[in-house]
């Protein structure tokens, strides 16, 4: 088990690639520069078992260990970058448009690359590790295709473990609890389909407008008056829209949102009653409804003792006092719950220090936390499949 002190020679060279990878964000699937510069990087370090094209873009590479067979686990890092303008006025800086790492999956590809190049060369380790690198985790469930594609068996993999930065938390501390970590998600269309006609005859119409501005309030008791206070649920309409012109009622409006919850309990109502809520609302308007509800990301589970492993290995790195292990879940959603639905495992945060949030404009992935992450994998590694 390793202090931090050990990954500091790591830092620069880990910096470069990140600041490269800041420079030259890709989106969704679409990752074949950031997949090339992975690849290269991880045939540079002598690691020949090297997969990629999966799920388009995904790479998955193993390194065998020096101390004899034993089981592989997954180490996982997503690449994706986001629709942004960057504006966080840093050197390295996004040189493409309207692309940028604000979730800094550049700092999880980096310190990925750092513990590949560190256990390639000191394999001080049973069994093998899959690096797993992912494509679209942020807005095409890139970690559901790679299962699908059959990674885990491919590879052998039994545990699988993942891991985010986290603003506003200090670089060096880690965060994680076991059971719910994110909430699953959901998204829901409604139609309101009312009568439309002149704005001056009202009472010829059925005003969808109005008709929606009560649903949109109605919804809300869903979780004020309805969910028992200690859970959660979350609902948020996010998109309204409706009308052409000053003078015209129109026939229909539409609204959409996001449900999210950690519970399957919640999750199946929040489903039954959205719908029930607004066709009960439109229809004592006269008016009627269509309901699209499509179910995304499941709720991201930490196995018990997957995680108790992952503190073990981040408190041998920075002392147990710099690891929390009642992390508050997040009502984000992050599609490496895919991961943790086909394998045990667990998935960690490490602190970006006071930074802007994850997807703002002006966020950037904290470097000095590059050590912490490359020693957390090696632990981690060491811990898991120690010799
Ligand atoms: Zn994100
Ligand atoms: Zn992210």
């Amino acid at each position: 088990m390793r202090s931090v002190e050990t990954f500091w020679d790591l830092q620069s060279e880990a910096t470069e690639w990140r600041r490269y990878l800041h420079q030259n964000p890709e989106l969704g699937y679409r990752l074949h520069s950031t997949a090339q510069f992975v690849a290269n990087k991880l045939a540079s370090f002598g690691i020949n078992h090297i997969e990629t094209g999966i799920a388009e873009t995904g790479i998955v590479a193993s390194i065998q260990g020096g101390g004899g067979d034993g089981p592989t686990i997954g180490l996982r890092a997503d690449m994706d970058a986001l629709p942004i303008m960057e504006a966080s006025n840093k050197p390295w800086s996004s040189t493409i448009p309207g692309k940028m790492h604000a979730c800094g999956h550049d700092g999880h590809t980096a310190m990925l690359l750092g513990a590949a190049k560190y256990l390639a060369k000191t394999r001080n380790f049973k069994g093998s590790v899959a690096l797993i690198f992912q494509p679209a985790e942020e807005d095409g469930q890139g970690g559901q295709r790679m299962v699908q594609e059959g990674m885990m068996d491919r590879f052998g993999i039994s545990q699988v473990f993942g891991m985010h930065i986290r603003p506003g938390i200090e670089v060096g501390k880690f965060l994680t609890c076991d059971g719910p970590n994110a909430a699953a998600l959901d998204e829901f269309d409604i139609v309101v389909k009312g009568r439309g006609g002149h704005a001056a005859q009202p009472h010829r119409t059925i005003d969808p407008i109005v008709v929606a501005a009560q649903i949109i309030v109605g919804l809300q008791t869903l979780v004020s008056r309805n969910t028992d206070p200690m859970e959660s649920l979350v609902i948020s309409v996010t998109k309204l829209n409706a009308g052409t012109a000053y003078n015209i009622v129109p026939e229909c409006a539409e609204l959409a949102g996001t449900v999210r919850t950690l519970l399957p309990s919640l999750r199946n109502f929040a489903e039954r009653q959205i719908q029930a809520c607004a066709q009960g609302i439109a229809r004592g308007f006269g008016a009627e409804i269509e309901f699209r509800h499509r179910r995304l990301e499941p709720v991201m589970f930490n196995h018990f003792e997957e995680t108790n492993l992952a503190i073990k290995a981040a408190r041998s790195l920075v002392g147990s006092e710099s690891v929390s292990d009642k992390m508050i879940p997040s009502m984000g959603a992050e599609d490496f719950a895919y991961m943790l639905e086909a394998r045990p495992g667990s998935y960690i945060r490490l602190g970006n220090g006071p930074t802007a949030s994850l997807h703002h404009p002006a966020f950037d992935f904290n470097d000095e936390a590059l050590p912490y992450g490359i020693g957390y994998w090696v632990n981690l590694v060491e811990t898991a499949l120690a010799v």
